[in-house]
């Protein structure tokens, strides 16, 4: 029987980081740092998003400026609104919850971001960053998976890792981040042929589709590290794309949903945040 990986553990250790960091600003009368995240319209997940990026960010003493825009604003309002965030010295991180209204060009809007204040890594400037492996704030849900991992102190070097799903948001920077671990990584997705054959050469195996319960213990290779990034809501529950307890009879590790990726990925948002101001 396998063990869970438990991503609010984790954390909570980063929590701690960040609120002894604050303290000591405050103390020395330094600035602390400040997000300014921007809503447009009425997504229910990102409305849930923005709550939840508030409160934790309220809570470890980090400044946090929710912006919320009406959804029929034009583009150029919303660049305006951006470049003035870009000028604001008090503003460290500029989050901007996606997706947009349909009659804005998320790809000209997103690139008007500074990329010092991307703390998402959305702007093109920051993806090139990315993956020419110099330095840029991590985007913050591959940055979770591979925080989990790192937390297992393993020498995953050389090992095959296997990622299910290609988007741009997290199986290709997972993708990126593997590799820069010396990882062997193969990338696959809808089309993809022998899909559970590949799986089961994985050492890591990292799930993104957004079909839940998907992956059974016919995808996993006996010890395999699991790590589920799904979050679909099915039955009226959050669930992963990982059948959890059937996986977890033969993996090493699983990560739960919730309480595994999408567990970290606010922390990171507020710790990327920091490294901003410093
Ligand atoms: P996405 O843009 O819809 O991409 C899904 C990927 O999965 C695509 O590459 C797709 O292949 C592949 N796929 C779909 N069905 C498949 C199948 N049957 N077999 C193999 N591959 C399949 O989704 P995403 O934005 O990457 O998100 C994936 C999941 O992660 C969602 O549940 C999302 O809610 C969740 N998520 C969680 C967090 C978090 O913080 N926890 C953050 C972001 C996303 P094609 O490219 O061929 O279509």
């Amino acid at each position: 029987m396998g063990k869970i990986l438990d991503g609010r553990i984790i954390a909570a250790g980063i929590k701690e980081e960040i609120s002894s960091f604050i303290k000591d600003r405050k103390e020395k009368n330094l600035q602390i740092p400040k997000i300014a995240s921007i809503l447009v319209g009425n997504d229910g997940g990102s409305i849930y998003y923005q709550n939840a990026q508030e409160k934790v960010a309220l809570s470890l003493g980090v400044n946090f400026d929710k912006i919320l825009l009406e959804e029929n604003i034009t583009e150029d309002f919303l660049i305006a609104r951006i470049n003035e965030l870009n000028l604001d010295t008090e503003v460290q991180g500029i989050i901007l919850q996606l997706p947009l209204p349909k009659h804005i060009n998320e790809k000209r809007v997103t690139s008007v971001i500074d990329p010092d204040k991307d703390i998402d890594c959305l702007t093109n400037e920051s993806m090139g960053r990315f993956y020419k492996g110099e330095k840029c704030f991590l985007p913050c849900t591959p940055n979770s998976v591979i925080t989990l991992l790192r937390s297992l102190n393993m020498n995953l070097r050389g090992k095959n890792a296997v990622v299910i799903g290609r988007s741009d948001i997290v199986g290709k920077p997972v993708f990126q981040l593997l590799l820069s671990e010396d990882m062997t990584v193969t990338v696959c997705h809808s089309k993809t042929e022998n899909l559970k054959e590949i799986a089961k050469t994985a050492d890591v195996l990292v799930v993104a589709i957004g079909r839940p319960n998907f992956v059974d213990k016919d995808f996993v290779k006996k010890g395999a590290i699991v790590i589920d990034v799904g979050t679909s809501s099915f039955n009226g529950k959050i669930t992963g794309d990982v059948k959890f307890d059937d996986v977890i009879e033969i993996a090493e590790y699983v990560t739960p949903v919730p309480g595994g990726v999408g567990a970290l990925t606010t922390t990171l948002l507020i710790k990327n945040a920091c490294e901003a101001l410093e």
